[in-house]
């Protein structure tokens, strides 16, 4: 299998080749054709696996035909998971000018402020501190949003990260899609699961 078997536009598959992603990985080459189908995704895959590049690709395809607005919002369990997907993004999206902001707790929340006033096209952040911003940041809202991604989703919920995600999902319209991501399928994922995700296809590598 090659990327652009899988769907995925030249531009795409150019920049693949620039990180040196020959082929893709399994959980790649399952959730790739789906997510680029329009479905919902739980894929359940362990850091390492290439889960990151999984949901990146659909989304900065997706972007590709329409930049316009806060296109994407990923929540991720921590600031160091946080910086590692948003170099994926910008790595991958190199050849199709993303723009991505990291909005994550223990950093000035001003200087975060004008990164969002500077309209990325992505958001990678912690939860709280996405909540933090969207009653405290004029201006910024995820009304316009089309893809959430919950990543580590497992983390997310052992961190106690339930309730503020319950209320942020308050805010993101529901015409969106959304792909949850997890290492194990637990009690509380599968809530998390049925809350956030309509008709999802299940991917297990
Ligand atoms: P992840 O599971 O998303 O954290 O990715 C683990 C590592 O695999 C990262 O360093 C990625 O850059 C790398 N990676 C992801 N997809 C591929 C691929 N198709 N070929 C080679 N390396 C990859």
């Amino acid at each position: 299998v090659s990327f652009k078997s899988l769907g995925i536009i030249d531009s795409l598959c150019e920049a693949c080749e620039q990180v040196n992603y020959k082929q893709p990985t399994e959980i790649q080459a399952e959730a790739i054709p789906w997510a680029l189908q329009g479905r919902d995704i739980i894929g359940l895959a362990q850091t390492g696996s290439g889960k990151t590049a999984a949901f990146a690709l659909p989304i900065l395809q997706a972007l590709w035909g329409a930049p316009q607005g806060l296109f994407a919002c990923v929540l991720a369990p921590t600031r160091e998971l946080a910086f590692q997907i948003s170099e994926a993004f910008d790595s991958l999206g190199s050849t199709i000018g993303v723009r991505c902001a990291v909005i994550i707790g223990g950093m000035d929340m001003m200087s975060q402020a004008i990164a969002l006033s500077r309209k990325p096209h992505i958001v990678i952040a912690t939860p709280g501190r996405l909540q933090d911003h969207l009653e405290n940041t004029k201006g910024f809202s995820l009304r316009n949003l089309k893809y959430l991604v919950l990543d580590e989703a497992d983390k997310l919920l052992d961190m106690d990260f339930g309730p503020v995600i319950d209320k942020l999902l308050k805010s993101i319209p529901k015409e969106r899609k959304t792909y949850l991501f997890s290492a194990t399928m637990t009690t509380k994922v599968a809530k998390l699961q049925r809350a956030s995700l309509t008709n999802p296809v299940k991917i297990e590598v």
